[in-house]
């Protein structure tokens, strides 16, 4: 029986995706990873790492973020959630900015402090001060809260497969199917 559900944050409230299409003009289906290999010569995990270090330290990207298109959707499931007695919390990683370089974690206190800040300016303090803030290191960390009554939403699919395999549950969420997706979890977390 499930009792805790945790959030992704980035691609299920934030539209982090959207952004960085619009900041490279090229989109990820066209091969967002493959342009910037071949136009720099570096390691996909160093392109990203540098271009968000970028982005956090000059524009604050992670404050200033889009709301997902869904997102009122997405705030009112999670109020639901609370409602019906769940534990509830997001699960956000620092993904590339946890790479270690020679400053260390550079960028990762930074990262979660504009995180915090959004978080304050797009959802109610009453919501806020019932569910937690869980941040792992790296993608792959997030399956360290994988527990068989927990269930992850989460918008990457291999975030998905990890927590499942470490013993929990997870729902592949995707805005591209947002209507088949919301009424899959409302079934699951309200109807079973
Ligand atoms: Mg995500």
């Amino acid at each position: 029986m499930l009792k805790r559900v945790y959030f992704d944050i980035d691609g299920v409230f934030t539209n982090l995706t959207s952004f960085i299409e619009k900041y490279y003009g090229v989109t990820f289906k066209d091969g967002l990873v493959d342009f910037l290999v071949s136009e720099t010569n570096m390691e996909p995990s160093d392109i990203f790492h540098k271009m968000l270090l970028k982005e956090l330290k000059e524009n604050k990207i992670f404050e200033t973020l889009p709301r997902h298109h869904y997102f009122d959707e997405m705030l009112e499931l999670m109020k639901d959630c609370v409602h019906e007695g769940y534990k509830v919390g997001f699960l956000t990683s620092l993904g590339e900015l946890s790479i270690v370089t020679e400053n260390g974690h550079d960028g990762g206190e930074e990262l979660v402090n504009q995180k915090l800040k959004w978080l304050k300016a797009n959802f109610p303090q009453s919501l806020l001060d019932k569910v937690t803030l869980n941040v792992s290191f790296s993608c792959k960390e997030k399956a360290n809260f994988a527990r068989p009554d927990t269930l992850l939403i989460d918008d990457r699919s291999v975030n998905c497969d990890d927590f499942e395999r470490a013993g929990g549950h997870a729902f592949h969420y995707g805005h591209d199917r947002h209507s088949k997706c919301i009424l899959a979890l409302r079934t699951l977390l309200f109807h079973d």
